[in-house]
């Protein structure tokens, strides 16, 4: 098997090899696409004689609208060379002309060429010009390894434990190559410097590619979302768009503007869901699929008029999605792939009752028609319960958690009381180097607000996230932070979950939290995948609760534990009852909703969320035991560094 990562510059001559030009005829190009095309010395030229001269392929950005993204934007998402910016939203309207065998083509266009973006015509995958514009903003600067959008140490993914379980599990790959991944898309890894797959996207290639359903335990920071969405990409750029229903084509496809996405990722929050858009965006480079985001909070009309031109692979919180279905702007007739991501947390925000309607109350095709993946931290009854509906003979994945009680992440405990947190935070922060994010989490959203204040008046850029900032303060925060303008940010738990910010140095607990699975899934904010950090709880007395527990995973992940932390373990054990029945490390998932294994096998798996190779006869038990049946497992692991403290 070849490194499957092609040379840019071949896969941009086979791509005009395909397209049937080379350079000598000659095309009208706007002015404000010249330099680019001169930049990436690629005659693009639309194939069927009229893409430039079409208003939109040729008009400056629009702003607003744009970016696919709701109006989250960097600036309006007005960096594209194409009308409207961002990515998500920018197929070309009027009635579609991007993909050439269905109707879309009626609307009387035809297919636009145009830098960055791809067609599907004749049964061929025709893909775009390369769009330096466009590169620079999805992947960074290729020339200045500063400005990359990457900081992570790929090699120490390959510590993260897998453990496959299901009748013919595929065997993992071990690179990006060609087969099974599309050439198109292994340019688009390349451009965003993924050198090797992560554990998940090992196992999670080879599982799709071969038509299976996945439940996936796996969190943010495993490279779960490229294992989503790599598979799907690469067949979708294989086997090109679905025709429209007949419900569409009869009632006018071009008029009812409603569309149909191939593929739904649902996620419980817009910061979710609009970073698996960012991603999408860096994956769909010019290829024919169009990627869009919907979310609530937003402006729903610029959604609407967003999924009109373009919705191909969407990403979506429930909520929303529910509302553009009744609208009748969205179908689902159309879905061959369905990605539940971080479907526990979906169930606790209590979205279970539009996941149902979506996959089940409406028009998306049937277990047996489409292919289902599901991610979740976690796997209790509930989840194993929608697995059941949801899903046919799924293979589950078992994937330990990036970094989080690792040794990467030096685990250090203060004893602060409450009045004076203030003044110890800002000790720390004022003593840190400067270069490096940090990350402080507080219980409430009145609190964050006022630490963020009491931390600007003293002269530290800080800013805050949590439920009650509007959308664009939230994301204006997450970018300040990201790009280091306001390096400390302030969060409750709720806003910060989930979101993958890849150079968070310092997670500081500013106010523990009263359970130890939520406080792992914090420090697993820094240390990620391989890189080292720093988290700092304050402790007192009304964190008792979690005393326990707390002392356990520091002995497990090799930190110092102080005595003064025993001392009060003490105090609490005594007359307290032990309350959680465990058993050792090995036994931690019984009894608890947090299990990560198959519930269909007998044994084996990871335990429970952490204690790897501490035994899985005690993770089951927690998730309900193996209630509906299953196989005697089978299946591939890679073995990983079972108890050394992963989970
Ligand atoms: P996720 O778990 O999907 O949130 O991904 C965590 C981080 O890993 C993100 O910043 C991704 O961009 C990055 N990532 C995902 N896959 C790879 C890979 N194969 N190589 C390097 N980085 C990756």
């Amino acid at each position: 098997m070849t490194n499957g990562i092609v040379n840019g510059s071949t896969g941009l001559e086979n791509s005009f090899a395909s397209l049937g030009i080379n350079g000598q005829k000659s095309a009208y190009v706007p002015p404000h696409l010249r330099s680019q095309q001169r930049a990436a010395s690629t005659p693009v030229v639309p194939t069927n004689g009229n893409g430039w001269n079409d208003s939109r392929s040729s008009t400056p950005s629009r702003g607003g609208l744009s970016s696919g993204r709701g109006g989250l934007d960097r600036g309006g998402g007005s960096s594209f060379s194409r009308g409207g910016g961002g990515w998500g939203g920018d197929r070309p309207q009027s009635g579609g002309g991007v993909y050439s065998n269905d109707k879309r083509e009626r609307g009387g266009d035809g297919p636009k060429e145009t830098f960055g973006y791809g067609t599907w015509k004749d049964g061929q995958h025709i893909p775009g010009g390369r769009n330096m514009r466009m590169e620079k903003e999805l992947y960074g600067d290729l020339n200045d390894p500063s400005k990359q959008q990457t900081g992570i140490n790929f090699e120490k993914y390959d510590d993260i434990p897998v453990e496959a379980n299901g009748a013919g599990v595929p065997e993992p790959v071990t690179a990006f190559t060609n087969p099974p991944l599309d050439p198109v898309l292994l340019e688009n890894i390349g451009y965003a410097h993924y050198t090797t797959p992560t554990p998940v996207q090992k196992y999670s290639i080879p599982i799709v590619a071969e038509s299976r359903d996945l439940m996936a335990c796996a969190q943010t920071g495993s490279g779960k979302t490229g294992g989503f969405l790599f598979p799907i990409l690469s067949a979708s750029f294989k086997t090109g768009p679905l025709a429209p229903p007949a419900e569409a084509q009869n009632g006018g496809y071009g008029r009812s503007r409603k569309a149909y996405p191939t593929a739904l990722i649902l996620a419980p929050t817009r910061e979710l869901v609009s970073q698996i858009h960012e991603e999408a965006r860096k994956f769909c480079y010019r290829s024919w699929v169009r990627p869009a985001v919907v979310y609530g909070g937003a402006d729903i009309n610029q959604q609407i008029r967003q999924a009109e031109r373009g919705c191909d692979l969407l990403s979506a919180t429930p909520g929303r999605l529910v509302d553009l279905i009744e609208r009748g702007r969205i179908s689902l007739a159309n879905i061959r792939y369905l990605v539940l991501d971080e479907a526990d947390r979906m169930l606790d925000m209590g979205f279970e009752p539009q996941i149902r309607r979506i996959v089940q109350g409406e028009d998306m095709p049937g277990t047996q028609d489409r292919q289902t993946l599901m991610f979740s931290a976690t796997f209790p009854r509930d989840i194993q319960v929608l697995a059941r509906d949801f899903m046919k003979d799924y293979v589950f994945l078992s994937v330990g958690r990036v970094g989080s009680t690792s040794e990467n992440i030096t685990q250090k405990i203060e004893y602060v009381e409450d009045p004076d947190k203030r003044s110890v935070l800002l000790d720390i922060l004022s003593a840190q180097d400067e270069g490096g994010l940090t990350l402080v989490f507080v219980e409430t959203k009145r609190m964050a607000d006022m630490l963020s204040d009491f931390l600007y008046t003293n002269r530290i850029a800080a800013t805050s996230i949590h439920g009650d900032r509007s959308q664009r303060e939230r994301e204006t925060a997450l970018q300040t932070f990201r790009t280091g303008r306001t390096p400390v940010l302030v969060a409750t738990a709720v806003a910060a979950r989930g979101l993958d910010i890849p150079n968070v140095t310092h997670v500081i607990n500013y106010d523990l939290p009263s359970d130890i699975d939520d406080y792992v899934h914090r420090i697993g904010r820094t240390g990620r995948a391989g890189n080292v950090g720093i988290s700092t709880a304050f402790f007192n007395r009304g964190n008792k609760n979690i005393v326990r527990d707390l002392i356990e995973l520091l002995r497990e992940a090799n930190q110092d534990t102080p005595a003064w932390l025993e001392t009060v373990a003490q105090e609490s054990s005594f007359g307290a009852s032990y309350g959680r029945g465990r058993g050792g490390r090995g036994g931690r998932g019984g009894g608890r909703s947090t299990s990560t294994r198959d519930y269909r096998t007998g044994g084996g798996g990871f335990g429970g969320s952490r204690g790897g190779g501490g035994g899985g006869g005690g993770g089951g038990a927690g998730a309900g035991g193996p209630q509906y049946g299953g196989y005697g497992g089978g299946g591939y692991s890679n073995g990983g560094s079972g108890g050394n403290g992963w989970w």
